[in-house]
């Protein structure tokens, strides 16, 4: 391993003289001395004994779990260059940025770097100076860039996001499958691949892909037990989001997602207008424009995103406190690869959703609308199924949701709303008898606003038009509220008791299941929504004192906006995102801990050799003030 000289940053990360430095051997005394942590962490011990010892493997791990130190260790220990193969150019950088940071001798190589850049990166990996080279897979292509790798030795080959090999799923880069032959090259080489992807279909395709049909899985739990799930019926929309952040995450990052375009520059100005400052992002955006709010989001703190699911991949910002979302994700795996983005640094985080009935309509729309296959229609129907039963249960959502990936969880966590606060059910068999009695007596032409109005006796034009003021059902529904009948066809349509028809305007269709309960009494228990919130006009305060979810009070506080404001002075002078220098866990245990002497400050977990040399003085100078 090499350390660079100086701590100035240049275009080229671990250029310039490089200085051999005493090598930690093994794998523990490189964890602790280069990258500051005590201990590996869940099967990051396993996973790089195995690679050590030249094996292949795939690695499934959640977001946040650690997956690059099951690589970046091995190749800064085996001989030869590690080989990251990376599917975005702005993650790539900032991997290399932290990597860098630490001391360690990486780069990356990709068409952001001009001629002579490269004849520099190729140079030092020739001389065997280099221990990790980030590329982006299209680069793997470039003839340029065979040539000069052809013969190097190869510590090991990483493939990082390895799902975009997976040809049915959303993410597929056609150039993944160029690493199939790359590894036919490199033999000798063992491949590590990594994902967050957990379904077993996507599994067993990057296994046939690269190659690893006959190397072990390493899987860990994919439960994110710092991120705390809330869902909860949407009634004023934007200014349940803006409690919610008010709440629990004022002055913090954020993503929120929307359904459409115009929503996210809506939404964005109104949250900025409202004080949380925002910013929209969207893929019919301007390219340099979306680039640019980017780059604002990873560097500054406290910024909030509003966005289409075109924002996300590759976003390592580690400190992102919550992801919301306004409307239904299209499936639990969309909803679960989302809401991840929350906590990657293992904070509490939160992840916070508010949907409609006319949310699913429209999202139902889409997926039947769309180009493809019928099966695939199906299948995306399924789908979203599966991500309704999510919202409507009134068990644990944890539990639910690992076990839509396969994973038995006990249930009980804590950490979600429905465990924090159990909603209340009730029998629900009379009110779904009279609902769909009154879809199939409409002539199941009608979507729930007209069928609401008669089972509410509502006296309206297309109720006489139609005659449907005649029928025995017209005002059988009175002790029901307008918005509880919205509740039990939501959650009627959530359990599938009801079909939307989507060719027209949202109608109702019976279906088997709808007449399991209208003749053989199946019983049907919903659950009761909260209260409507009361929502004053103009500009409004949350009465309750806002509780962000990581609080410090007073001095503390006062002393971590001072170390924050060193970390923001340091990064901006390199040009670095702040949690580059010092991830915000690094900073609270600063303020817990009090370090005075230098052998203090390199026990705090992220402060490794070089960043104890680096920064230890200027940070001690801080807390020595307070
Ligand atoms: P992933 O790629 O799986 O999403 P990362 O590799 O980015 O996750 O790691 C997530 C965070 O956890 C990073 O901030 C990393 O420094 C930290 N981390 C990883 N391993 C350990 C460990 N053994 N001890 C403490 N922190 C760790
Ligand atoms: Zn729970």
């Amino acid at each position: 391993m090499l350390i660079p000289h100086s701590s100035q940053p240049s275009p080229v990360k671990g250029e310039g003289e490089l200085q051999p430095l005493e090598m930690p051997t093994t794998p523990l005394s490189l964890l602790n001395r280069v990258f500051g942590y005590p201990s590996f962490r869940g099967r990051q011990e396993d996973i790089i004994r195995h690679v050590m010892g030249g094996g292949s493997c795939l690695v499934l791990m959640p977001t946040g779990g650690g997956k690059s130190l099951c690589f970046q260790i091995p190749a800064m220990l085996r001989p030869g260059l590690g080989l990251v193969i990376s599917p975005l150019i702005a993650l790539m950088q900032d991997q290399v940025d932290a990597l860098v940071q630490n001391g360690v001798a990486a780069a990356f190589y990709n068409s952001t770097l001009d001629g002579g850049q490269k004849n520099e990166i190729r140079r030092q990996a020739q001389q065997g100076k280099l221990d990790l080279l980030y590329v982006a897979p299209e680069t793997l292509n470039s003839p340029g860039f065979r040539d000069f790798i052809e013969d190097l030795p190869l510590s090991l080959i990483a493939v990082d996001e390895a799902h975009c090999v997976s040809q049915w799923g959303h993410d597929f880069r056609p150039e993944y499958l160029q690493i199939a032959h790359l590894r036919e090259h490199f033999s000798s080489a063992p491949l590590v691949a990594l994902t967050a992807t957990a379904d077993p279909q996507t599994q067993k395709e990057i296994r046939d892909r690269l190659g690893l049909a006959q190397d072990p899985v390493f899987s860990s739990s994919f439960d994110r037990s710092n991120i705390r799930y809330q869902i909860t019926v949407k009634d004023a929309g934007r200014e349940q989001l803006l409690d919610f952040i008010r709440t629990h995450h004022p002055g913090q990052a954020g993503i929120v997602y929307v359904l459409s375009r115009t929503n996210t520059e809506e939404t964005a100005a109104w949250l900025s207008q409202k004080g949380v400052p925002a910013l929209p992002y969207h893929a019919g955006l301007d390219a340099n424009l979306r680039r640019k709010h980017q780059a604002r989001f990873l560097r500054e703190e406290g910024l909030v995103m509003v966005a289409t699911i075109a924002f996300g991949m590759g976003i390592d910002k580690p400190n992102v406190r919550f992801v919301a979302h306004l409307g239904i994700p299209k499936s639990v795996e969309s909803y679960y690869q989302e809401t991840g983005r929350a906590g990657r640094d293992g904070e509490p985080a939160s992840a916070w959703m508010a949907y409609s009935l006319d949310d699913v309509v429209k999202l139902r729309r889409m997926i039947q609308g769309g180009e493809g296959e019928e099966a695939y229609k199906r299948l995306g129907g399924q789908k979203l199924n599966a991500m309704l039963g999510l919202c409507e249960t009134v068990n644990c959502r944890r539990k639910s949701l690992l076990s839509y990936f396969g994973e038995d969880h006990p249930g009980n966590c804590g950490g979600c709303d429905n465990c924090l606060q159990p909603p209340k059910t009730w029998d629900a068999t009379v009110a779904a008898q009279k609902a769909l009695s009154c879809v199939y007596r409409t002539g199941q032409r009608f979507g729930a606003g007209h069928v609401i109005d008669v089972l509410m006796g509502k006296e309206t034009e297309k109720g006489t038009q139609n005659g449907h003021d005649k029928l025995s059902l017209f005002g059988v529904g009175k002790e029901l509220e307008k918005r509880q009948w919205d509740s039990v066809f939501r959650q009627l349509v959530g359990a599938d008791y009801v079909e939307v028809d989507l060719e027209g305007y949202g109608t109702f269709k019976l279906n088997p299941k709808s007449w399991s309960v209208l003749k053989e009494g199946q019983k049907v228990w919903l659950r009761e929504d909260p209260p409507l919130r009361k929502i004053e006009k103009g500009a409004r305060k949350s009465k309750s004192t806002p509780r962000p979810l990581v609080v410090l009070e007073g001095q503390e506080s006062t002393l971590f906006e001072a170390l924050r404001s060193l970390r923001a002075k340091l990064a901006q002078e390199q040009n670095l995102p702040a949690y580059v220098v010092f991830h915000d866990s690094a900073l609270r245990e600063m303020v817990s801990r009090r370090p005075t002497t230098l052998k203090e400050f390199a026990q705090i977990p992220g402060v490794g050799e070089t960043k104890l040399k680096r920064y230890g003085t200027a940070f001690l100078e801080v807390l020595r003030k307070a």
